[in-house]
């Protein structure tokens, strides 16, 4: 440990050190950390009076993690594994957030990150990530399911590990935020609510749950409910989508590559699998920055969609506890809020103009 800060600092090292005793590691596995995790819990005001009944909402602000995802918490631990492994290259395909991950933690471990991405769909931030960290970013020519495919099916013949949520060790990783949320609320909350693409995050939360709960850290389990873009939706559909589309391009997933597992998670919690438009979307991530304070990208705002339509239907009993999921920061995006939001008005340099303007 002897890159680390003196142990009297008090710094946070992270969700392998923090969680250690819950995650496969051993003496031998190096530990690449960009000390992601210990993202905030935030009480929602205007969301809990939205849905009534004295309902607690919160909000699991994982856009705060190092590279602005949640994808973080699980490359930590698949990056460290594979240098124990003794692999120096990784590979992914990524709808964005993930190679921008990867990228990153690949740059901190010093080794080669190829990244294969859907031409032409993934969001402008996320992309600059990927590049400026130095991985060699490869643009399908086709969606993210192909892409996927492909890195599969190479990580099968040559040596470079695959750290797409296939990979065990990021479902491990990412379980890491459930015992945050449980840390913070002193129990597991009632309802989950979160975004759903390739559904390796339901699994995960899901997994963690059942650990802490058999570990004896909590003594209830929540119902995890989970919603996917309406054009995008083929756990709903129970079906897999040819040629998915929406907006939230974090979950722009036909063919989800943990299926069955987040079926697993939404059965055994007695939860639900459901689905939201992208007007939702975009209606929830305007309401999320301008109510709430918070920016998030429109994959994370289907979990508010998710929560305001369930709330309509009086799904939840009053007093309940539910904590919403917002995956990714809304920087990810620029270009989303520039096509969504009225452009800054012209106006003179001079007090007249701004005074007319601004009603005083
Ligand atoms: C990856 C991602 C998702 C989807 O998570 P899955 O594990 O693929 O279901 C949702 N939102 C954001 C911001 C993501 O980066």
């Amino acid at each position: 440990m002897k890159h680390q800060p003196p142990a009297t600092s008090h710094q946070y090292n992270g969700v392998i050190e923090r969680y250690r005793k819950y995650l496969p590691i051993t003496e031998k596995t190096p530990i690449i950390t960009l000390k992601e995790g210990n993202t905030p819990l935030i009480y929602a005001e205007f969301l809990s009076k939205s849905v009534g009944g004295n309902c607690e909402v919160y909000l699991k602000y994982e856009g705060l993690n190092p590279t602005g995802s949640f994808k973080d918490r699980g490359m930590t631990l698949a990056i460290s594994k594979a240098l124990e492994e003794g692999f120096n290259a990784i590979m992914c395909a990524s709808t964005g957030n993930t190679s921008a991950s990867a990228a990153a933690y690949a740059a901190k471990a010093g080794i080669k990150c190829i990244v294969l991405i859907p031409a032409g769909a993934i969001a402008s931030g996320k992309l600059s990530q990927a590049l400026i960290h130095g991985a060699q970013v490869l643009a399908v020519e086709g969606n993210f399911d192909d892409s996927l495919k492909l890195a599969i099916e190479i990580t099968g013949k040559y040596p470079i590990r695959l750290v797409n949520s296939l990979n065990p060790f990021r479902i491990e990783g990412q379980k890491s935020a459930s015992f945050e949320i449980c840390d913070l609320l002193g129990s597991a909350p009632d309802f989950q609510v979160m975004p759903v693409g390739n559904a390796g995050n339901i699994t995960a939360y899901w997994k963690g749950y059942k650990e802490y709960k058999e570990e004896g850290e909590i003594n209830n389990l929540p119902k995890m409910i989970g919603f996917q873009a309406e054009g995008a939706a083929p756990i709903v559909k129970g079906h897999p989508i040819e040629n998915p589309q929406t907006l939230a391009t974090a979950i722009r997933i036909g063919n989800p590559a943990s299926w069955k597992t987040a079926l697993a998670a939404r059965d055994e919690s007695a939860g639900l699998i459901d689905m939201v438009s992208d007007d939702e979307i975009i209606e929830a991530y305007k309401l999320l920055a301008s109510k709430e304070g918070i920016f998030a990208e429109p994959a994370s705002a289907a979990s508010i969609a998710g929560l305001l339509k369930l709330a309509k239907k009086n799904y939840f009993e009053p007093g309940k506890k539910i904590v919403c999921i917002l995956t990714g920061h809304g920087l990810k995006d620029p270009d989303r809020v520039i096509a969504t939001i009225n452009k800054p008005k012209k106006v003179k340099p001079e007090i007249k103009s701004v005074l007319k303007e601004i009603g005083y």
